[in-house]
């Protein structure tokens, strides 16, 4: 027998049951892959090298995009149904095989540390152990849309993951229990004789199959959320010779900003209020003026990496405000269309996006026509935890 543990996080799923375009494990949940919630939730837990991942191999770009920075192991490659991806995992760890392995659905973001201590103590001293919820609700058996039966619901309970096992009494269950109607790795072992223990599960740590348990997810983290707020501030001097771009639109006039980029100061400011919200220090740090990459640049794509950081910290951008100082050029001719463009950019209602002009009465460099400044302030929300 092997020592340490193993959580296998069973990822290689569809997902077809809730829409949309991506399997459900990699949908966004306020701002973040669930995948990756669930494993933030996990590794309050557990060491990221305890933690495998089990995926379809064609998710791969999703599931690299997804883990970003966790610091995870490599991914196990699935099957194509639950107990055949959970089974490729235990035979891939085989060779080295853990004294223990867990298993966990990746559509459980809400596992708590709770849980998770509770299992760990029921395995000290049990081979098999899942966490269940007893059943509140009446229960029947249904047929041609009507009642065939009640069933009696004492001693009836819901069955949850994490389930926690010794490694070899699960990989013995896969390798001997015939085909069947499993749900869960639980099941499997009980199938072979062998006692499974349980303890207490949580409501809280429900499974997202459908649109509803989605807007339930939705619902829990919103009243979780914290709001962080950035600032930044940029100058660029008058240039005679180049275009004037300001939030990302062209604006007709006879001078430029000078710069090495295509010294957009609106989205320069903009880009650093939002690396501001993770502390991610300045628009420099980032993209070195020295750097001959950035000459010219389109300042989009500063902003959009910017934004990415935040997304990557579990952070959503929810409103900017934007304060551009100068004597020239007009800003009110296009406001509107800046603000339109800063919407797209930024992903955020119209609504939501603030920008302001002002002169400075004639004095200092902006009231001289030297150059122009900007400054911006935006809120970002958060889900409970500490972005990572
Ligand atoms: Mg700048």
């Amino acid at each position: 027998m092997g020592t340490g543990r193993v959580v296998l996080v069973v990822a290689a799923g569809r997902g077809e049951r809730v829409g949309g375009d991506v399997p459900k494990q990699y949908r966004m949940l306020a701002g973040q892959p669930v995948l990756r919630r669930t494993l933030q939730a996990l590794l309050q837990r557990f060491a990221p090298g305890e933690v495998r991942v089990v995926i379809d191999p064609a998710h791969r770009p999703l599931y690299e995009k997804t883990v970003c920075g966790l610091g995870l192991p490599e991914p196990l490659a699935g099957g194509p149904s639950r107990r055949e991806s959970v089974r490729a995992g235990l035979e891939a760890l085989a060779g080295d095989p853990p004294q223990d392995v867990w298993v966990h659905d990746a559509v459980r973001p809400f596992v708590s540390t709770t849980l998770l201590d509770r299992l760990a103590e029921a395995l000290a001293t049990r081979a098999a152990v899942v966490p269940v919820v007893a059943v509140a609700d009446s229960l029947v058996r249904r047929s041609d849309g009507a009642v065939e039966r009640y069933v009696p619901r004492a001693g009836l309970a819901r069955v949850q993951t994490p389930q926690a096992f010794r490694f070899d009494l699960l990989l013995r269950a896969h390798r001997t229990v015939p085909c069947g109607d499993f749900t869960d790795d639980g099941s499997m072992v009980w199938a072979c004789g062998e006692e499974v223990a349980t303890v207490e599960g949580e409501e809280e740590n429900f499974k997202l199959t459908t649109p509803s348990d989605f807007a339930r997810a939705e619902r829990v983290l919103a009243t979780r959320r914290t709001v962080r707020t950035g600032f930044g501030f940029d100058v660029h001097a008058f240039a005679g010779d180049r275009p004037l771009v300001l939030c990302g639109v062209g604006i007709p006039h006879q001078r430029g900003l000078a710069g090495h980029s295509d010294a957009d100061v609106a989205l320069h400011a903009l880009t650093d209020a939002i690396l501001a919200t993770v502390a991610a220090g300045d628009i420099g740090v980032h993209f070195p003026p020295s750097d001959p990459r950035w000459r010219d640049a389109d300042s989009a794509q500063f902003l959009r990496y910017a934004l990415e950081m935040l997304a990557l910290a579990g952070g959503r951008l929810e409103h900017l405000d934007l304060t551009l100082v100068c004597e020239e050029p007009q800003i009110a001719p296009h406001r509107d269309a800046m603000r339109q463009r800063l919407a797209e950019l930024t992903g955020l209602p119209l609504a939501r996006v603030s920008l302001k002009a002002t002169t400075t009465e004639g004095l200092g460099f902006t009231g001289r026509r030297e150059g122009m400044a900007a400054y911006a302030l935006v809120t970002a929300g958060f889900a409970e935890g500490e972005p990572t």
